[in-house]
């Protein structure tokens, strides 16, 4: 019985990801890093069985998303040290296995089945194999804040998994670091110590370890490439003009006989602009987050809400592109203040008035508008997906 078996090692506990989930269970694009990592490892022709380790409390969650791959052959529970769940996962092969041994981080979601069948190759030629990439940037010795040394870095590499093994070999490597009481950082460390060789065979920069936030957009983009980079969103906001009130249109005071009506200060303008940029991200509307039963909001001027819109719309991964609005105005003539909308738009939106283009129209006399009763603001949005 020869065949070739993949331990995927997802006990670590991530923090650095936040949100108290376990690394491996992080989605990337809506599923966790665990599945990413599987797919090539089911879609690989050599891999005849998967095994996962996940903290205990995952284990029912590992096992459903793994099923379908119909390879799963067990899921157990991660322990204290890499290698002690190394362990719990090779307690899991049959009696008798005998074939090859991949074993893979689950925080690399971006694992591609041509490096798990060169590894798994690799291993069953030699005996023992690990990807590694050549280091692409000047090293240095760093001591107390200071380059001390720029180190050589010819032959130098860094490891990647999935590393492979014939399985007695790993085992023989284990049972000697297990016994000689040794922390090993990788499989092929052990290995290492027994002073057998450990092919080298040509890791890739996809196959990268998720360990900070910057990491996860990465692996985000990088995963996620048949969605919309671009997003747009439409607003349109009217309010009645009414006497004893200062007009603000797009943040800036104009000049008139009368203001427009609304439990803030009422700038249109700057409403349809929020609700354009929350409808772009599909992230509702003003109402749901300026609600006008909340006194909070009375008179409040609206600029200090785009500035919340604007977060909100950073906090869905997007940056705003451009914005275009159409003032629709009888009464007062607006053309004087288009470039200072721009300015304080952009102001509030966090970019340059470039960004903002801002055209006034009349309605021709026809309707409450052109009866000067009020003024409409009518605002399309590009909204762009952040890259890493
Ligand atoms: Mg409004």
């Amino acid at each position: 019985m020869e065949d070739t078996v993949a331990i995927l090692v997802g006990a670590g506990r991530g923090e650095r990801l936040g949100a108290g989930v376990p690394k491996a269970f992080v989605p990337v694009c809506g599923a966790p890093m665990l599945a990413h990592a599987a797919r090539a490892f089911a879609a690989a022709p050599s891999v005849a069985g998967l095994i996962a380790v996940v903290p205990e409390e995952r284990r029912g969650e590992a096992q459903a998303l793994l099923a379908g791959s119909g390879k799963l052959r067990g899921v157990a529970n991660g322990g204290a040290r890499r290698q002690d769940s190394v362990q719990a996962g090779l307690a899991l092969l049959a009696d008798g296995f005998d074939g090859v041994v991949l074993v893979h981080d689950a925080a690399r979601p971006l694992v591609e089945v041509a490096l798990v069948e060169a590894v798994a190759a690799a291993a069953r030629r030699t005996g023992a194999a690990v990807p590694v990439l050549a280091l692409a940037e000047t090293v240095k010795r760093v001591e107390k804040g200071r380059a001390r040394e720029t180190v050589d870095r010819r032959g130098l590499a860094t490891a990647q998994t999935p590393q492979g093994f014939r399985y007695e070999v790993l085992r023989r490597a284990y049972d000697r670091a297990f016994a000689d009481g040794v922390e090993v950082t990788d499989e092929a460390v052990a290995v290492e110590r027994l002073g057998e060789p450990v092919e080298a065979v040509p890791g890739s920069p996809r196959n990268r370890k998720i360990t900070g936030p910057d990491d996860l957009s990465w692996a985000e983009w990088m995963l996620g490439g048949a969605r919309a980079a671009y997003r747009v969103g439409t607003g349109f906001d009217l309010h009645r003009l009414v006497e004893g009130r200062p007009l603000m249109l797009g943040g800036v005071k104009v000049d008139h006989d009368r203001g427009l009506e609304g439990h803030s200060d009422g700038d249109c303008v700057v409403h349809a602009v929020c609700d354009a940029l929350l409808g772009a991200c599909g992230a509702g509307d003003m109402g749901r987050y300026f609600p006008s039963s909340d006194p909070r909001w009375r008179g409040a001027p609206s600029l200090g809400f785009l500035q919340q819109v604007v977060e909100i719309v950073a906090g869905r991964g997007y940056d705003v592109g451009n914005v275009d609005v159409t003032v629709v105005a009888e009464q007062p003539r607006l053309a004087p203040y288009t470039e200072a909308m721009r300015e304080s738009l952009g102001r509030g939106l966090g970019r340059s008035a470039d960004a903002v283009s801002v055209k006034v129209k009349s309605s021709d006399g026809l309707g409450a508008i052109g009866a000067a009763e009020g003024i409409a603001a009518h605002v399309s949005v590009l909204l762009r997906e952040r890259r890493p």
